[in-house]
């Protein structure tokens, strides 16, 4: 049976952030505005990466990825946030894409608070099932009221990825760092958006690889001016860091077994 990746099972209404029973609408991920919206090929990033296999199934969707799992209130409450995305993004690829010498960390003048929402509502979005995992339940309020503050229980990274191909993943546990070993503090639940030119990693611990944790930004007011000072992933492979190469352990579910890569074809 060929399995839509993009959409909830049959009888699914359920919004994944505000939770009514209602139409579910398109939220393209990563946003359209971000990726230009070409037609891109997919496949299973499990079955292609982590058992090597070397011919995946691929999937192709129109118009740039989407998932069919949210409500077009909940969705278009992301607009703006995704509108500060683009422009974050679109400055980004100027400067990698010139021939200038770049001095890491870059500086890149930003709208924060927004674009973290808009980066915690996708990644909401991004699975077929609704979900009562500890990170679905802890953002579900800030994401259908933009006057709470982000929880301070979640922490977001993030970095450039130079590279073309996009990742979405969710829950998958992982050690925080390959050197501390398989002591259980070293285990956290992650979840990873990636695209280019950026990468994004939310999880509960608040130290991760030296990259500088978003935390000020979480009750930043909305649409205020701050800067994302952004460096490369600490191993610059686009697989970096959930793959069995970087990391000893890695556990996952079904929506861990769920996540994506894609590509512009
Ligand atoms: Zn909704």
């Amino acid at each position: 049976m060929k399995i839509d990746r993009r959409k909830k099972d049959k009888n699914d209404s359920t919004c994944n952030i505000c939770l009514d029973e209602i139409k579910l609408s398109k939220d393209h991920v990563p946003p359209k505005g971000v990726t230009g919206g070409a037609d891109v090929v997919y496949s299973n990033w499990l079955g292609q990466k982590l058992l090597a296999n070397q011919n995946p199934r691929l999937q192709q969707s129109q118009s740039g990825f989407y998932f069919q799992t949210i409500c077009s209130s909940c969705n278009s409450r992301m607009n703006r946030g995704d509108s500060f995305l683009k422009e974050l993004s679109k400055s980004i690829i100027k400067i990698i894409e010139s021939p200038l010498i770049i001095e890491y960390p870059l500086t890149v003048k930003t709208r924060p608070n927004a674009v973290i929402r808009a980066i915690l509502g996708h990644l909401l979005a991004s699975k077929r099932q609704v979900d009562s995992m500890v990170f679905d339940d802890l953002v579900r309020p800030c994401l259908q009221d933009y006057s709470l503050p982000i929880p301070k229980d979640i922490h977001l990274y993030c970095w450039i990825h130079p590279f073309q191909k996009t990742f979405i993943i969710r829950d998958l546990c992982m050690q925080i760092s390959k050197e501390a070993g398989f002591d259980i503090d070293n285990i956290s639940h992650f979840h990873f958006l990636k695209f280019y030119p950026l990468g994004f990693a939310i999880t509960a611990t608040p130290e991760f690889e030296g990259i500088k944790n978003l935390d000020n930004f979480h009750d930043y007011p909305l649409e205020a001016e701050g800067e994302f000072k952004l460096n490369l992933a600490p191993i610059n492979s686009e697989n970096w860091p959930h793959d069995a190469e970087y990391r000893d352990f890695l556990a996952f579910g079904k929506t861990g077994a769920d996540g994506l890569t894609a590509k512009n074809k």
